[in-house]
């Protein structure tokens, strides 16, 4: 059979018809389609990572260690299309996205805005003998102390970035007395920007300690980067949630109702928000940046107010139809870190297109909202596992031994039988091979 390819690269729609059923190589065409002829997909594929690039990365390497990747269709995000590259472990996760990003995108799409990439770098200051009058002094000087930042501030400067702001906040403890905390807040533009604000901070610690009369001691960026927040939001048409036969608007309540629990309970939140986590995580992955960082700022934002909340908010407008929204803070780079060394992180970047790492940042929080929904909803609906058992039974039909060919009918059997167990898919995967 001729392959007809799926996307000319002027038509930029992210509307993959049946893009699950391709083979894998007819996948890859359409990607290459999708990312022009300057990049050649399947070699990159291939490289994947060396044993040699990862060892330039980490230390005592053996080897490299692979997750699937896949691509999750139908995104429209501020009226335009994306294809976005995931890589995740868990079953369910990328259809789950395409599905819930078709449902969006009959209400128009998703929405975003971001702030300017502003990250933290804290200075922690010991031994002060007056911190009101060394706070003082450090916000007298702030001009100087921005200006030396920015002497450090490399090729961030000239692309627009570097230091903003100088924030100070006075801590007292029984064990170390009081305590300083200096603030540096700097634009570190498409970078993620770790060591820039680290060095920055280093940089004018010598100077702090002089305008304290103290010592300082931690130097070092905040992951709560409360500056460097994305929001997204989007509708669900009601009539789009009756498709399954149901009534769109008690969907729409049901899917209120859960949102309120996880408002209000931090054990519901917390499982809440390792929905919105499976979305951006594959994305954060996929693109070569820290997730423990992206991890450690969601989950400290969602404590803000002294109880853990959810990160997104699902309401009904006036007509019914279900809007959802999310903010946190996202920290995310498309240069620099395993961005620039890591081969499919490269193609990664590329089939997403952006051009800046507010747009990274704004497209992966679109991608976590589509998760959470697609959670929510088959949680408030049918619930969670009814979707969940094809994939599992699938995975399980792997684990026991399953040739790929014998998978179909392991799966079968075992959603029939409504037996989803390694032991039972051993056995039928023993009877198969004619040894059962
Ligand atoms: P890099 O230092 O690798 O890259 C950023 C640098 O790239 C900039 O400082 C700048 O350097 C250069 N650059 C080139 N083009 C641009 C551009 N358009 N915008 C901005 N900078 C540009 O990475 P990061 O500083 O972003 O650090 C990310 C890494 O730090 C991640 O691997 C992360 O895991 C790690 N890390 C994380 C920590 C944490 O989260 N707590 C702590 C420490 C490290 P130049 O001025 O020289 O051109």
């Amino acid at each position: 059979m001729t392959y007809i390819p799926l996307i000319m690269t002027n038509q930029r729609n992210s509307q993959l018809s049946k893009f699950y059923k391709r083979t894998i190589d007819e996948r890859r065409e359409a990607i290459s389609h999708w990312v022009g002829s300057d990049v050649d997909v399947n070699a990159l594929l291939a490289q994947n990572l060396t044993s040699l690039q990862a060892d330039s990365m980490v230390e005592n390497v053996i080897g490299t260690y692979a997750l699937p990747m896949g691509i999750a269709t139908n995104f429209q995000i501020n009226g335009r299309d994306y294809l976005i590259p995931m890589v995740v472990e868990e079953p369910s996760v990328i259809a789950a996205a395409s599905n819930a990003a078709k449902m969006f995108r009959a209400g128009g799409g998703f929405h975003t805005s971001s702030d300017e990439p502003v990250m933290i770098g804290q200075i922690q200051v010991l031994d002060v003998e007056n911190p009101t009058q060394a706070a003082q002094n450090i916000l007298d000087a702030k001009s100087k102390l921005l200006a030396k930042a920015d002497e450090v501030g490399g090729s961030i400067l000239k692309r627009g970035g570097g230091a903003r702001d100088i924030e100070v906040r006075v801590f007292e403890s029984t064990e170390v007395g009081a305590m300083v905390v200096v603030h540096l807040l700097m634009d570190t533009r498409d970078a993620m920007g770790a060591n820039a604000i680290n060095t920055a901070v280093e940089h004018i610690a010598p100077d702090i300690a002089q305008l304290t009369g103290g010592r300082t001691h931690l130097r070092i960026l905040s992951n709560l980067t409360d500056h460097r927040k994305a929001k997204a939001w989007g509708i669900v048409p009601a009539s789009e949630l009756s498709k399954d036969g149901g009534n769109g608007h008690d969907v729409v309540k049901a899917i209120v109702e859960a949102s309120v629990f996880a408002e209000v309970d931090p054990y519901r939140a917390t499982t809440h928000n390792k929905g919105v986590m499976n979305g951006i995580d594959a994305v954060v992955i996929a693109t070569g940046n820290d997730w423990r960082a992206v991890e450690a700022g969601a989950h400290a934002f969602a404590a803000r107010r002294g109880s853990y909340t959810s990160l997104s908010r699902f309401r009904a407008n006036d007509s019914g139809d279900l809007v959802a929204e999310i903010e946190m803070p996202l920290a995310v780079g498309t240069v620099g870190g395993a961005t620039r060394v890591h081969p499919l992180a490269q193609l990664s970047l590329k089939i997403l297109g952006v051009t800046s790492a507010r747009e990274l940042a704004e497209v992966i929080l679109s991608v976590g909202l589509a998760q959470n929904f697609a959670a929510v909803k088959a949680l408030a609906g049918e619930g969670i596992q009814r979707g969940h058992m094809r994939l599992h039974a699938k995975q399980l039909a792997l684990a026991a031994g399953a040739s790929v060919e014998m998978v179909p009918s392991i799966v079968e059997t075992l959603i029939r039988e409504n037996m989803i167990r390694l032991e039972r898919a051993q056995a039928l995967v023993k009877q198969l091979k004619g040894e059962g």
